[in-house]
């Protein structure tokens, strides 16, 4: 845990969020500025900053996480389909250094992402 992040202390519940999944490894929660009807992150309890602080030992994790995605996807009947984000770094639109997946669906999305 790093002690001045945001998505560290939710896990710590120190602070609230509306937890929909959890497992040993990951936290599921309704971001509080949803972009779409459905706007979920999925979170690693484990604290890495970025994908780009990702090495082949956290494969695992991210395998974790990308398939817990499509069975929440699955959970909140998202038949016509969905996107799932995971910005990088200050060009990736990144602004909280704790690595997470957006799960966001309900309505068409535009490509390209801006
Ligand atoms: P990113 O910009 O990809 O780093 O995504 C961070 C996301 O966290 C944004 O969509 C924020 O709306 C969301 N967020 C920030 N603070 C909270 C919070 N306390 N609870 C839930 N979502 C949050
Ligand atoms: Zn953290």
């Amino acid at each position: 845990m790093a002690s001045d992040c945001l998505f560290c202390k939710i896990v710590a519940g120190d602070i609230p969020a509306k937890c929909l999944y959890e497992d040993e490894l990951c936290l599921c929660f309704a971001d509080i500025n949803p972009q779409a009807p459905t706007h979920l992150l999925l979170i690693s309890k484990l604290h890495l900053p970025s994908l780009a602080h990702a090495t082949p030992q956290h494969a695992p994790l991210l395998g974790h996480l990308l398939a817990k995605a499509g069975e929440v996807a699955r959970s909140h009947t998202l038949d016509r389909g969905y996107r799932v984000v995971l910005n990088t770094g200050a060009d990736g639109g990144q602004t909280v250094d704790h690595l997470h997946l957006h799960l966001l669906g309900g309505r068409p999305m535009a490509w390209p992402p801006g």
